[in-house]
């Protein structure tokens, strides 16, 4: 089957409708996202009325290359040079000052902006056709799973998106690596599809990553990229004996099966295979966690894989995906 992917009127259109204040669900590499002119204060806000995510949080500018940063900071350290030039297109935002063409609707009203050039030929082609830069953060109401694929976003958001442009499955499927460079020291607000390991080789040092930081940064609320399953993490090796226990007690029990355990017989409602590579099980994750819940599920069960690679962001959504949920 041929890939399902926008053609050049439907870019064109997508731009038309960004153009006249609308909001386009366009594909990445990392999710699918919600956007807006950025340019255009109404139509930004508008994303945080569809997601229903408080305003004060931060939404990322999308630009079509590097050689167009200048336009929406102040300055460029010498780091975002080196980061910019390296990871981009790519999983990887930098929050930088922010520059005058940007609206505080934009930075949830901070001094810096959070940018990024997205590798994906659909949102590369879009940028270049509307020609300015598009907010956009996960195309999903706030708090719950990002979608992956054109589907997922009409199913999560409907009528309240003017356009969806189809790009096929995300190839990255975690958000992006942020990265502060405002600071003396540039350090990882945000693990993604960048990891640690290579952000410090290109820079040449060790990078921070603290757990909180003086911005709200909605992946790090305790509850963020959950089903609607409650989530439950226990070790690797207790993850049968967990799910038997809860199926034994009349839950609806999905689980995450470790690929260590990957051919043990396990009685549960439904069973996912975690895939042994890490760059598979993060393209999966959100897929994986949507299809439990819409499978009936009522409780997951699921371990951490090592926090290394790959594994730092699978670890950091697993967490949020289990966090404490806000009581109605
Ligand atoms: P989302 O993919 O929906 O989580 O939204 C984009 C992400 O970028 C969010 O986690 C934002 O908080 C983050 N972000 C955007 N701007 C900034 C900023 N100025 N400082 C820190 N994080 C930011
Ligand atoms: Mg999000």
């Amino acid at each position: 089957m041929a890939r399902v992917t926008a053609s050049i009127s439907d870019i064109e259109k997508a731009a038309g409708v960004l153009r006249g204040g609308g909001l386009v669900a366009l594909p990445t590499e990392t999710v699918y996202g919600l956007g807006a002119n950025a340019e255009d204060p109404a139509a930004v806000s508008r994303i945080f009325q569809v997601k229903g995510r408080p305003p004060s949080h931060p939404l990322i500018v999308h630009i079509a290359g590097a050689e167009q940063l200048e336009e929406w900071v102040q300055d460029v350290p010498t780091a975002a040079r080196m980061l910019a030039e390296h990871f981009w297109p790519g999983p990887l935002t930098l929050v930088l000052r922010r520059g005058a063409r940007v609206p505080l609707e934009a930075t949830g009203g901070l001094e810096t902006v959070a940018v990024r050039v997205p590798d994906h030929p659909v949102a590369l082609a879009l940028l270049s056709v509307f020609g300015g830069g598009v907010t956009a953060p996960s195309a999903n109401r706030f708090g719950s799973v990002s979608p992956t694929t054109a589907n997922d976003v009409r199913a999560e958001l409907g009528d309240a998106v003017d356009f969806v442009l189809e790009g096929g499955p995300c190839e990255v499927g975690v958000e992006s690596t942020i990265v502060d460079v405002t600071g003396e020291a540039p350090a990882i607000l945000r693990p993604g599809g960048v990891t640690r390991e290579d952000l410090e080789a290109v820079l040449g040092y060790p990078l921070a990553v603290p757990s909180t930081s003086h911005v709200r940064v909605p992946g790090q609320h305790p509850s963020h990229y959950a089903p609607r399953a409650r989530v439950v993490l226990v070790e690797p090796e207790k993850v049968i004996a967990e799910a038997e226990l809860a199926s034994g007690l009349g839950h609806r029990v999905g689980v995450f099966l470790p690929a260590s355990s990957a051919d043990a017989p396990v009685k549960a409602h439904a069973v996912v295979a975690v895939p042994a590579s890490p760059a598979a099980y993060a393209r999966g994750l959100y897929g994986f966690l949507r299809e439990l819940d819409q499978r009936g599920c009522d409780l997951i069960v699921a371990s951490l894989p090592a926090e290394e690679g790959l594994g730092l962001a699978i670890a950091n959504r697993l967490r949020r995906a289990a966090g404490p949920r806000p009581t109605v």
